[in-house]
C-alpha cells in the first residue's frame, strides 16, 4: 500500500479464524476503523418488527426478521441486502478519509462484485489488501464452540486457562454470552457456506488484480498478528 494514502484491509477466513480478534488488534495498533459486518447487520434488526424492511436501489425489499432468521441458522444473509448496508457505511467512512478494516465482508461473490469495484473507486486497487486467514475445520469448530462474546462491547474473549471460567467481560464487565451461532451444528453450516460461497471470491480477487496474502491462522494470537503487520508493511 502506498504511504500517505488511505487504505482498506479485508480479512477473510472461516468462522473462528480470528478475523474479529485480529481486526480489533490492528485497529488499536494503527489508525484504522474496524468495520464489522455482523455487528451492523445485527443492529439493523434489533427491535425490528415483522413488517420492517429495507428497500434497496432496484426496489427489492428485504424483511429484517427474515434476514435475522438466516443469520441465526448460520446461513449468509441475502447478498443484495448485505451489499446495500455495507456500501452505505463504507462510503461514509471513505468520505471521512478513514482507513478501514473489514471483517466479514465480502462473504459471497455477489457481494464481492458489488463491493470491490466500489472500494477500488474509493481507495485505489493498490491501496487494498486482502488477508486470507487460514485454519482447519477442526480448529474452527474447537474455537467456535468455546467462544464467548461480551454482550455489551462484543469483545471476543480468547479461550485460555485463565479466561475459561470468566462470566464477565475483562474490558467492560458486561455479561459474557455464547451465541446460538456457535453451536456445533450451526458452525458446520457456516463452514460449508464458507467453502461454497465465500471461497470463490479468491479467484475473483485475482481476476481484478487485488492483492491477497495468506496468513497462517493456527498460531498464537500474537504470532498471527505479527504476520499480519508484516503483510501490511511490505
Ligand atoms: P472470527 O471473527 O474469524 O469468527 P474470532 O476473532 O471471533 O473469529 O475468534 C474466534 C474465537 O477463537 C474467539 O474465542 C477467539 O478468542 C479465539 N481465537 C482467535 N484467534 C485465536 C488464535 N490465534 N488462537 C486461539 N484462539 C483464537
Ligand atoms: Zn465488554
Amino acid at each position: 500500500m502506498k504511504k500517505g494514502q488511505k487504505f482498506a484491509v479485508i480479512i477473510i477466513g472461516p468462522p473462528g479464524a480470528g478475523k474479529g480478534t485480529q481486526a480489533e488488534l490492528l485497529a488499536e495498533k494503527i489508525n484504522l476503523y474496524y468495520f464489522e459486518t455482523a455487528r451492523v447487520l445485527e443492529k439493523s434488526w434489533t427491535n425490528a418488527k415483522k413488517s420492517d424492511y429495507i428497500e434497496i436501489d432496484d426496489g427489492e425489499k428485504f424483511y429484517l426478521l427474515d434476514e435475522k432468521k438466516l443469520f441465526d441458522k448460520g446461513i449468509i444473509c441475502s447478498p443484495p441486502f448485505v451489499s446495500f448496508i455495507v456500501k452505505k457505511k463504507i462510503k461514509e467512512l471513505a468520505e471521512q478519509n478513514k482507513n478501514i478494516i473489514l471483517a466479514g465482508s465480502p462473504r459471497t461473490l455477489h457481494e464481492g462484485k458489488q463491493l470491490m469495484p466500489f472500494l477500488i473507486d474509493l481507495y485505489g486497487v493498490e491501496n487494498i489488501l486482502v488477508l486470507e486467514l487460514k485454519i482447519s475445520n477442526k480448529q474452527a469448530i474447537w474455537r467456535n464452540t468455546r467462544r464467548k462474546l461480551c454482550s455489551k462491547c462484543r469483545y471476543p474473549v480468547p479461550f485460555t486457562k485463565e479466561t475459561q471460567k470468566l462470566k464477565e467481560c475483562p474490558k467492560c464487565s458486561g455479561k459474557l454470552v455464547t451465541r446460538t451461532l456457535d453451536k456445533e451444528e450451526v458452525i458446520k453450516v457456516r463452514l460449508k457456506q464458507y467453502t461454497g460461497r465465500t471461497y470463490p471470491l479468491f479467484k475473483y480477487f485475482k481476476e481484478i488484480g487485488v492483492i491477497v496474502k495468506e496468513i497462517n491462522g493456527e498460531q498464537s494470537i500474537e504470532d498471527v498478528f505479527k504476520d499480519i503487520l508484516k503483510a501490511i508493511e511490505r
